[in-house]
């Protein structure tokens, strides 16, 4: 699969800056050169403190020799560190902005070396941010605050729809096991609802050229499903089938780790900034940054762009609940349920931050996670796991796919909503940026 060549591309990008700069070539080229560099120096920086973090670069498809160059120089996470504060003081000596993209270009960068400075000096001095610093520096946002006890009247609706004798948690998971996909169908399901997100999604957004997926199934892993962009508009999906699968987690993860959610947004990006721009640091992915904020609320709200109303559960009743096997009958009471389910995402967040600010211990936690977010004992420990793995990562979620929402439901209209929608997925936007 050959195309795109990286080198031309660039000089072309910088060839339309000369030309169309007018009267004041020079300067504007210089400017732009400046940025380039930066933005190198950056990505090397992210490449270099992955040897510090095996899970912090989720995706790097630049030169290879990029990354060789920054590993050769084995800086420890102190070094790394103050190499990002030296850098974000060249991006406050650069020249005011000429262009919107530009703009927001230099913003990106200065939030995500902010994000990589707070994350290289905490892995230098082995202490662990609380939930609300870890918020602001490394996902640019403030999430908001619950207690518990807001999550009473949702558990109440619950029961009204979950009616029976024992505690709701236990009722909860019995009745979630009628909509279990039995692990011979996984596949057939899971192909089934790829399918359908990006025949949607293409209805709506020109994907580029080539672009393509493969799916996998794994075991033992701290999340649910997960999205390995590669590059040249490949993704490896790969789906934890080491607990049963819901129905409904189909369609969720069919759009949120593929289309319109983390495939879309990576291939778009690659084609529009790397590609087409020659910007280097969209060929690296920081997962301890403002960019995962969007990454993963615009993959969770992708869901509803492409199933806007009852089109999810219209989908799974005539098509996915067949070929599982499962009584389509139920599907519409199914989904009342799973909204009410929904309404309790922010009970997991305020379990995460009494947990990850030392407030109450793992027992503690995994308690919770069973009486507010009716989590059976097996998945709060899978949650656990997620929380000890990535600490406030869990707000990408839930907050991310807010603020996507704010964003993209200014207009009614639907195909309005498309375009705001793939304009966030084609440029540089972090949370602080993301109404520029
Ligand atoms: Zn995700």
């Amino acid at each position: 699969m050959q195309r795109r060549l990286f080198k031309p591309l660039v000089l072309s990008a910088s060839l339309m800056l000369i030309t169309a700069c007018g009267d004041a070539p020079e300067p504007r080229v210089a400017a732009t050169v400046d940025v380039d560099n930066i933005a190198r120096q950056y990505t090397q920086l992210v490449l270099a403190l992955g040897e510090h973090d095996s899970n912090y670069v989720d995706a790097y498809y630049g030169p290879g020799q990029l990354r060789d160059e920054a590993v050769a120089r084995g800086m420890s996470a102190a070094d790394i560190a103050a190499e990002a504060k030296a850098l974000l003081e060249k991006i406050d000596t650069q020249p005011l902005a000429d262009s919107d993209m530009r703009k927001l270009r230099l913003h990106y960068l200065d939030k995500q070396l902010q994000a990589l400075a707070f994350h290289a000096e905490h892995l230098s001095n082995g202490k662990k941010a609380n939930f609300e610093a870890q918020a602001q520096a490394l996902y640019d946002t403030t999430p908001p605050n619950y207690t518990l006890t807001d999550f009473d009247e949702v558990l109440a609706g619950i029961a009204e729809l979950v009616p029976g004798e024992g505690n709701l948690t236990e009722r909860v998971v019995a009745y979630r096991k009628n909509f279990v996909i039995p692990a011979d169908k996984l596949d057939v399901v899971f192909q089934r609802a790829i399918e359908e997100c990006k025949q949607r999604t293409q209805a709506h957004i020109s994907l580029p050229e080539d672009e393509d997926f493969s799916l996998e199934y794994v075991q033992d892993k701290p999340w649910s499903g997960y999205n390995w962009y590669k590059g040249k508009a490949y993704s490896l999906i790969q789906i934890n089938s080491e607990r049963p699968i819901d129905i409904s987690r189909a369609v969720d993860l069919g759009c949120h780790e593929g289309y319109p959610g983390h495939h879309t947004y990576n291939a778009l990006l690659e084609h529009k900034l790397v590609d087409e721009l020659g910007w280097q640091e969209f060929s690296v992915y920081p997962l301890y940054s403002p960019q995962s904020l969007i990454a993963e609320g615009s993959a969770n709200y992708g869901i509803e762009m492409a199933f806007p109303g009852e089109q999810k559960m219209q989908f799974e009743r005539d098509v996915l609940y067949p070929l599982a096997g499962l009584d389509p009958a139920k599907a519409a009471e199914y989904a009342a349920f799973l909204q009410l389910m929904n309404r309790l995402s922010y009970a997991g967040n305020e379990i995460a931050r009494q947990y990850i600010n030392g407030d109450i211990d793992g027992e503690r936690a995994v308690a919770l996670l069973q009486q507010y977010s009716l989590n059976s004992e097996a998945e709060a420990r899978q949650r656990l796991r997620f929380f000890d793995t990535y600490g406030a990562y869990v707000i990408n979620y839930n907050w991310g796919k807010q603020l996507v929402r704010d964003y993209v439901e200014q207009t009614d209209d639907q195909a309005e909503r498309w375009a705001r929608f793939t304009r966030l997925l084609s440029s540089p936007r972090v949370p602080s940026s993301i109404e520029w």
